[in-house]
């Protein structure tokens, strides 16, 4: 561990890429995982963007269904770590995957949400979008078009939100150490985020219980679970 203490110290930049490992020991299923949501439910038939055009309503039951269960949920200690981590490295980004608003609950800053938020609403007619209340039922509609609302949600055939993707890819180009956790980097196009770091000659750190194919080539392949692995890497940065 302690090169990568020195890296951390030393560096200008570090940034957090974010997946559904990471919200495992909150209590929330992974995509891929061994009890993973997909063992049990269909993605092109509940979150993919034609699935919410052919029928908005069961779409919005599986999100409604999912709200329920991540409103029941806490920051895991790695999400706390990050944010502790963060207070000491001030220039640093988290860049997540995840829906579920717990970097932001465990006090983060510098988030970007690049799959949206499971809390929020809009609108693919006229673009509003706001949190969503339980009040709106389901399937919600638009108080300024009238039209059915889409969960605030990046679902499966659907681009990412430009201005913040453009961000992203800023966020990930100038950084000199990405820690990479809790994601199985199947997903597109955020799984490229780390060549873009690579390419700025960054430290990666992959943070994962399970092999992927970013662990041959990353700076240090850390196994283990992100709520064991972060609060440790914390604590490099109180070591004298
Ligand atoms: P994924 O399900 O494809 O992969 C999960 C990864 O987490 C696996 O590599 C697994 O080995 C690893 N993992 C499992 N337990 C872990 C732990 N304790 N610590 C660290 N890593 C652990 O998930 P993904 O790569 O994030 O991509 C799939 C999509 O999942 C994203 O689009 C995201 O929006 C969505 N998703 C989000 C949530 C959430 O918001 N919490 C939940 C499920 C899925």
């Amino acid at each position: 561990m302690y090169p990568l203490r020195d890296f951390l110290i030393k560096s200008k930049r570090a940034v957090f890429l974010t997946g559904s490992g990471i919200s495992k020991e909150s209590g929330i299923p992974t995509f891929r995982g061994k009890d993973g949501l997909w063992k049990q439910y269909d993605p092109s038939k509940l979150a993919s963007i034609s699935a919410f055009l052919d029928n908005p309503a069961l779409v919005w039951e599986f999100y409604r269904y999912r709200q329920d269960l991540i409103s029941k949920c806490h920051p895991s200690r790695a999400h706390l770590a990050i944010s502790q981590i963060q207070k000491e490295k001030e220039n640093s980004w988290v860049l997540t995957q995840n829906v579920d608003n717990l970097h932001n609950q465990a006090g983060s800053k510098n988030i970007i949400e690049l799959h949206g938020n499971i809390f929020r609403i809009s609108c693919i007619n006229c673009g509003y979008n706001d949190n969503y209340n339980v009040i709106m039922g389901v399937p919600p509609r638009c108080p300024k078009c009238g039209d059915v609302l889409k969960p605030g949600v990046v679902l499966f055939g659907e681009s990412l939100p430009q201005k913040d993707w453009a961000k992203a890819i800023e966020i990930a180009s100038s950084c000199d150490i990405m820690f990479v956790v809790g994601t199985s980097l199947n997903v597109s196009p955020v799984n490229i985020l780390p060549s873009y770091a690579k390419e700025n000659n960054a430290v990666i750190v992959e943070i994962n219980p399970e092999l992927t194919w970013l662990s041959e080539s990353a700076d240090f392949s850390l196994k283990g679970s992100a709520s064991d692995v972060l609060p440790k890497i914390h604590d490099l940065l109180k070591c004298g």
